[in-house]
């Protein structure tokens, strides 16, 4: 019998991946960022110069290229693009809005749920994303939706950008943020939603280690 999923969903900011990793160190589980791979699509189209709109262009670069993930010295994954570690380059504010994009398109998706589902076909897994609970595993033992206020997320993005030395204004990181839910919400493939037996955690008001308490104790409920 294969170990339970945990599908976290949620729109840009909300703390998918800080309370995703975290839930996975608490169980031993691991950790898979399921954005990391819409963005590796999109780092690779920017790479060799293709227009973020040519469909068959952009369809044809997810179909063929390799994905991996791995953990380093610290624990921390890193992705693996080819054989080349991107880990560092998918995070800048560029590959954010090509991936926006790009992840729309039904093509890029098949092959990315492919592989998603392979990654997490044995369960002890975390996976966080936009569809994770609707469409990639959705018989997951535990599905959550996190949500926060539009302000407190694009304040959480403009702070992490900030560490990382990008400076970011608050005022712009909140206008593509919207802009990047929109297009999540709206697209006619595999759209951001709550799965209907999703818990839903608003965030807005919690700290990190009270969500990540929440969703384990939800976890070993179910199995864990
Ligand atoms: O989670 P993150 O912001 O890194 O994801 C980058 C982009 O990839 C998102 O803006 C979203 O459009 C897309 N994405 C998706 N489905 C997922 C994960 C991410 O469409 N499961």
């Amino acid at each position: 019998m294969r170990k339970p999923i945990i599908a976290i969903d949620g729109p840009v900011g909300s703390g998918k991946t800080t309370v995703a990793r975290g839930v996975a160190a608490r169980l031993g589980y691991t950790h898979i960022d399921s954005g990391a791979m819409y963005r590796a699509v999109a780092w690779e189209t920017l790479r060799r110069g293709i227009d973020a709109g040519d469909e068959a262009a952009v369809t044809r670069i997810a179909r063929e290229m390799t994905l991996r993930f791995e953990r380093d010295a610290e624990g921390r994954q890193r992705l693996f693009v080819d054989g080349e570690d991107a880990s560092d380059a998918i995070r800048t504010p560029e590959v954010s809005r090509v991936a926006s994009i790009v992840s729309a398109y039904p093509g890029v998706r098949e092959a990315m749920v492919a592989q998603q589902r392979a990654l997490g076909a044995e369960g002890g897994v975390v996976m966080e994303g936009r569809d994770i609970g609707t469409v990639v595993f959705p018989d997951a033992e535990v599905k959550i939706y996190l949500d926060a206020s539009p302000e407190e997320r694009a304040r959480r993005r403009t702070e992490e950008l900030r560490q990382r030395g990008v400076a970011a204004a608050f005022e712009e990181v909140l206008r593509d943020l919207r802009e990047r839910d929109e297009r999540d919400r709206q697209r006619a493939h595999s759209p951001l939603r709550p799965a209907p037996d999703a818990v839903r955690i608003d965030t807005t008001h919690l700290t990190v280690e009270q969500v990540i308490d929440r969703i384990v104790a939800l976890a070993r409920e179910r199995g864990a």
